[in-house]
């Protein structure tokens, strides 16, 4: 729902959306550096917490937990950065908020940013198995099955994945 602003984003900071690299091309350090008034921080945070967007007189930021693994973190940067394009205001992001509406839009930004269409169209014609591309995009396997089944490609194995995360 967000792929129209998205792609202006990533053509405007200059990320070439080609499957060819060894790894996702989608680099939040060099989208960020284009935002001047979005302060980026990571830092030791609360176990519940992911991170938070705060936006105040002084600015905007968006603060990191640095304890999560890399994938995490590279979702939690792209939920908190969709808080700041969609001008939400301050957020505290905790799984147990996953289901406001603002949590949802920010998540659904953040599945946008990181898989692009034309990437995940891309790399399923290269017949990746979806534990391959979220390897390459640098996401949760669990979060690939979701965008698959959103974009209508691999719904089968998209299921299995979902059912054999959830059932665990
Ligand atoms: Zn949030």
């Amino acid at each position: 729902m967000f792929d129209s602003t998205i792609r202006y984003i990533l053509k405007s900071v200059g990320i070439d959306l080609s499957t060819k690299f060894p790894t996702s091309p989608i680099s939040f350090k060099k989208i960020l550096k284009h935002y001047t008034n979005l302060t980026f921080i990571q830092e030791s945070l609360d176990s519940e917490t992911d991170g938070m967007y705060i936006r105040s007189n002084k600015g905007y930021f968006i603060v990191i937990n640095k304890d999560r693994p890399l994938n995490r973190r590279r979702f939690s940067v792209g939920h908190e950065f969709g808080h700041y394009i969609l001008g939400h205001d301050s957020d505290i992001t905790q799984a147990k908020n996953s289901h406001n509406q603002s949590e949802v839009e920010a998540d659904n930004f953040s599945s946008s940013i990181l898989m692009p269409p034309d990437i995940i169209y891309e790399l399923s014609k290269d017949d990746m198995t979806i534990s391959e591309m979220a390897t390459w995009l640098r996401v949760s396997k669990i979060t690939v099955a979701f965008r698959c089944l959103y974009l209508g490609i691999r719904e089968h194995e998209a299921i299995e994945v979902k059912n054999a995360i959830t059932h665990n």
